[in-house]
């Protein structure tokens, strides 16, 4: 009865599209979902492939289908789904089973289960995986945390079931726990600045020159063949190039300014705040996210200022180069941020996380998937240790010409009164970090003149205290 190689729980968009993608490959794969009807129809459409599928009408049917030890992945929501069905499979699961969590996990409930776990001996991996619905069905790029010996388990169904580039598999094991949860979560991250900032040249072609969504689609199409070429770039342009069916007018001109979230976005920014990373690109994207769910009050707020002037000092074909431009910068500083979130988990965690081998699997098969990821690669390659994307002496190459436009950008944008926040953060960010010299002797002033909490002085050692204190009695010089 022990036919199967894997199992697989939850059968919705990403679970059914998995498991054809794992019956394709030519391993078996049992699988159970809670509501029966929805596994009888998947079953039922999955023509040929149905030969790799056991569908199993029980939790206990689905255990004795695999073959020991038996790895189980779990493709439900986030937090108590997967709480839950961990409680059921435990009882049904022994010494050196894999319950390989699959969904979008916040990597410290992972840290958690795998220590809840430990003693029954049963093993939990946290596996993030991208590439939404298409990406599960013909390779999504995955990024797991888990102990070496499950992994060695595990590594010819992922390997196989990965999108490939250049016949590389994006699929890698990262490091132990919630490493592979950690790096999605930043994955996602990364994607929510990289969108926000596409919307923000949206905006400023829409509102500035007056484009239409048809001509703004001709420009990312344009742009998908330069440096920008990426899968979001390539989505935008087909996005704003659809009709509404029922009108006619541009799809994206009668959908509503609201965007959602589901927290991934926010666990970067709490995560990279809990770390002392500045995230400030990640942080607009998912601020500029809930200010759109603000829709009423905006209305109002719009009519009670006016708008800024909106002349343009610059021709069309000028704006688009420099946009490019500028996109391409506020990019490469928002992957600098992810990247250094996840270098400074890696350093608290002790993971030792391999920067290139994620920007590696993050080539092909996930949403951020774009030619810059192959640069970042190879600028880790060249030196693992790098502190920051920006100083990559590739990424300096192209930051010099390209930070002028984004520079310009954000100014533009600013007197125009047309929000630009993540290309804007990118600008403060870049700007922040290479300033030798900042402004933060004047915070520490302040800090020891009201709350005695001390400075260092340049040229001397150890902390010391300004002559206000003699004002205000609290601290000696
Ligand atoms: P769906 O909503 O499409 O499917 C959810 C599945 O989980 C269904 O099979 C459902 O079963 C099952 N389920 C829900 N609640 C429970 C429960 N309490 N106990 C047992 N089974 C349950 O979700 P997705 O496939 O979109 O997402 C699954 C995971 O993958 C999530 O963590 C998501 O964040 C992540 N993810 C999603 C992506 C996407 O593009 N959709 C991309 C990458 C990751 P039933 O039929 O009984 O309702």
């Amino acid at each position: 009865m022990s036919e199967a190689e894997i199992g697989l729980i939850g059968l919705g968009t990403m679970g059914s599209n998995l498991a054809l993608n794992i019956a394709e490959k030519g391993h078996k794969v049992a699988v159970w979902n809670r509501t029966a009807s929805r596994m009888k129809s998947f079953v039922g459409n999955a023509g040929d492939l149905a030969e790799n599928i056991v569908a199993c009408d029980t939790l206990e049917d689905l255990m004795q289908a695999i073959r020991p030890p038996r790895p189980v992945i779990l493709m439900v929501p986030a937090g108590d789904p997967v709480d839950q069905q961990i409680d059921a499979l435990r009882p049904l699961a022994g010494m050196g089973d894999i319950i390989i969590d699959g969904g979008n996990a916040n990597f410290h409930d992972t840290e958690r289960r795998v220590k809840e776990l430990e003693e029954s001996g049963i093993v939990l991996v946290g596996m993030g995986v991208s590439g939404g619905e298409d990406g599960a069905r013909n390779g999504p790029s995955i990024m797991v945390g888990s102990d070496k010996a499950a992994w060695q388990r595990i590594e010819t169904i992922v390997t196989d079931i990965a999108a490939k580039y250049e016949g590389e598999p994006c699929a890698a094991w990262l490091g132990p726990g919630g490493a592979g949860h950690l790096v999605k979560t930043i994955h996602n991250g990364i994607e929510y600045a990289d969108m926000q900032m596409i919307a923000e040249v949206y905006g400023i072609l829409r509102d500035g020159p007056g484009l239409g969504a048809e001509e703004i689609s001709s420009i990312f199409t344009r742009w998908n063949d330069g440096r920008l070429n990426s899968y979001l770039i390539e989505i935008t342009a087909e996005v704003l190039a659809t009709a509404d069916p029922d009108s006619s007018v541009p799809l994206v001109d009668v959908i509503q300014d609201k965007a959602g979230q589901k927290g991934t976005g926010r666990w970067s920014v709490i995560e990279a705040a809990m770390l002392g990373v500045p995230a400030t690109c990640i942080e607009a994207a998912v601020a500029a996210r809930s200010l759109s769910s603000l829709k009423r009050e905006r209305e109002y707020a719009s009519r009670r200022y006016p708008q800024a002037p909106r002349q343009q000092s610059v021709s069309t074909g000028d704006l688009v180069a420099e946009l490019e431009g500028a996109l391409l910068a506020g990019k490469i500083a928002a992957y600098a941020q992810g990247f250094a979130i996840m270098r400074a988990a890696s350093d608290k965690y002790g993971w030792d996380l391999p920067m290139a081998t994620i920007a590696r699997i993050w080539r092909a098969g996930c949403i951020i998937r774009s030619q810059l990821l192959d640069s970042i690669a190879k600028a880790y390659d060249a030196k693992p240790k790098t502190a920051n994307l920006m100083v990559a002496p590739s990424f300096v190459d192209i930051l010099l010409p390209a930070h002028l436009a984004l520079r310009v950008t954000a100014g533009r944008a600013a007197l125009q009164g047309l929000p630009a926040p993540a290309l804007s953060a990118a600008l403060a960010y870049f700007d922040s970090y290479r300033q030798a010299r900042g402004t933060a002797n004047l915070i520490q002033g302040q800090r020891d003149f009201f709350g005695a909490h001390g400075f260092e002085k340049i040229g001397s050692r150890g902390q010391k205290h300004g002559p206000w204190a003699e004002r205000t009695g609290k601290n000696k010089v």
